[in-house]
């Protein structure tokens, strides 16, 4: 407020002096004297028009200011409101992985990286017994231990899925075959591992089967899907609780 003040201060002592040196120059020139009355018209004039006008302006062009700022504020808070709500709708509430779509989209937009790595198709095995014995309540807790064990698998940077009810998607960021089935078999045995006892100390085994390939750049995102589901299918058929890869199936035929 003190800056408006003094801001059209300056402008209406300016406006006073011009008006001043013009009726200096003007009015003797015209041939009348300059009087008490020119002075008086000629410097109240110009500093109560030239202030008013002023502080009108700066006050109003201070508010424009200050809404821009607020705007500016708001768009920042709405853009981060955005991002965290577009983030939220990429991932399965569940498990806090990606969800079926997002992970189908990471792993399209990977196919022409050079460090695409190897894709794993992780299934829990005989989930379904563990609802009709526990109920589906205990079976979300599996589900819970699973997922958390896969995470402990991977390593840092790799991208995981929820793509089905008890199955999950694994990219092994810039991964060779060697390290995609050292992965695999990490994962493997951390879900292994879990001690689930959901309702007295009798442990009841989890365990997954899983299919990988490498993501080779000219397959689409669903020849992938179909590579890495064959393998797991052929882990479920040898008896789950099994990785199963590229060189796995190849040796085995
Ligand atoms: P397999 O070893 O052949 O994979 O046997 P499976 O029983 O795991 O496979 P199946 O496809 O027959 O059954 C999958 C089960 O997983 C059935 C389904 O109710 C259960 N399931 C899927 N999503 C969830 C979930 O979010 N929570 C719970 N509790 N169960 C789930
Ligand atoms: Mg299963
Ligand atoms: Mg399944």
């Amino acid at each position: 407020m003190s800056s408006i003040i003094l801001k059209s201060a300056t402008i209406a002592f300016v406006s006073v002096a011009v008006s001043l040196l013009l009726t200096l120059i003007i009015v003797p020139a015209m041939g009348f004297p300059v009087n008490r009355m020119i002075w008086l018209t000629s410097t109240l004039c110009p500093l109560v028009l030239a202030w008013a006008a002023c502080a009108s302006t700066f006050w109003h062009s201070d508010r424009l200011k200050s809404a821009h700022r607020d705007l500016a504020r708001t768009h920042a808070q709405l853009a981060a409101a955005h991002r965290r709500l577009a983030e939220k709708a990429s991932r399965d509430d569940m498990t806090g992985m990606l969800n079926r779509e997002s992970f189908f989209a990471v792993l399209n937009g990977s196919r022409h990286k050079p460090d695409r790595g190897a894709l794993l198709i992780i299934d829990a095995d005989h989930f379904k017994m563990i609802n009709d014995s526990f109920g589906h309540l205990t079976g979300d807790d599996a589900l819970l231990l699973i997922a958390s064990a896969i995470k402990r698998g991977v390593r840092d940077g790799d991208v995981l899925g929820r793509i089905g009810g008890e199955e999950f998607g694994a990219l092994l960021v810039g991964a060779t075959e060697r390290e995609a089935k050292r992965v695999a078999e990490h994962i493997r045995r951390e879900v292994e591992m879990i001690r689930f006892r959901p309702v007295d100390e009798r442990t009841i085994p989890l365990t997954v089967s899983i299919g990988g390939t490498l993501c080779d750049e000219s397959a689409s995102v669903s020849e992938l899907m179909r590579a890495a589901d064959r393998r797991l299918y052929q882990a479920k058929h040898r008896g789950r609780n099994l990785v199963i890869l590229d060189t796995d199936i190849s040796e085995a035929a």
